[in-house]
């Protein structure tokens, strides 16, 4: 058993013999909420418990939670960072003048949006459109986990800053893991800038070229035949 699945049988335990009350911090309460609340493995199930996740303070700013777009048996999933007002009030990832960007670098390798399920690392919009904090990030980790598990995409596009802060534990610097390829639940993973960075920062355009030939090279090695 693992010990997130020891920890929750434990509360129960303690619920059984009438222990309802936990001291500890309201962060680690509202992640055990979370958790222990996924009880169901089911797309459905999980699509239930998002709709209505008060598990950390951006559900008192968003509008929904957005679960994400596309084919749930895409082969391809892309994570972005987290909505902005207007993604937050369209209820879907990618909007304007970020979507058409999109999907001119997706053509650009001879893909489409629709080859992906898309969603968010973070699923609720943040105040002001700030970074979410790391407590924020933790709190909604266990969403986007059992989105790739349950989905089993064959590989993953992650645009922006905030998709590596939910893999990896160590804070490593962007540059370090861009274009890289790394392994979540043995799927490819390969992280690149976000379009909305790229329209502020031309100079990252080349970047997210070779970023994108690297992705490509691997789509092709994993379902093109030789
Ligand atoms: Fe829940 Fe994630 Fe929204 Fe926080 S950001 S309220 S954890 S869905």
């Amino acid at each position: 058993m693992n010990p997130l699945e020891e920890l929750k049988n434990y509360i129960k335990y303690l619920e059984t013999i009438g222990i309802t009350h936990i001291p500890a911090s309201k962060e680690l309460l509202r992640f055990l909420k979370t958790e222990s609340t996924f009880e169901k493995d089911s797309i459905e199930g999980l699509k239930n418990k998002l709709k209505e996740c008060q598990a950390c303070a951006l559900y008192r700013v968003r509008k929904q939670p957005i679960w994400g777009e596309g084919d749930l048996n895409a082969k391809l999933m892309l994570i972005s960072e987290y909505p902005n007002k207007e993604e937050d009030f369209y209820n879907k990832p990618f909007t304007g003048e970020i979507e058409k960007l999109l999907v001119r670098m997706l053509a650009a390798i001879g893909l489409k949006k629709q080859d992906f399920f898309i969603t968010h690392a973070v699923k609720c919009k943040t105040p002001g459109n700030r970074p979410p904090e790391p407590e924020e990030i933790l709190a909604c980790k266990p969403f986007l986990l059992k989105q790739i598990k349950l989905l089993k995409p064959k590989l993953i596009l992650a645009m922006g800053f905030t998709p590596p802060k939910v893999f990896f534990e160590k804070k490593l610097s962007f540059s370090s893991i861009r274009g890289k390829v790394f392994k979540v639940k043995d799927i490819p993973i390969l992280f690149t800038y976000h379009p909305a960075y790229v329209i502020k920062n031309p100079a990252t355009k080349r970047l997210v070229w070779e970023d994108l030939q690297k992705f490509k090279h691997l789509y092709n090695k994993l379902f093109t035949s030789s």
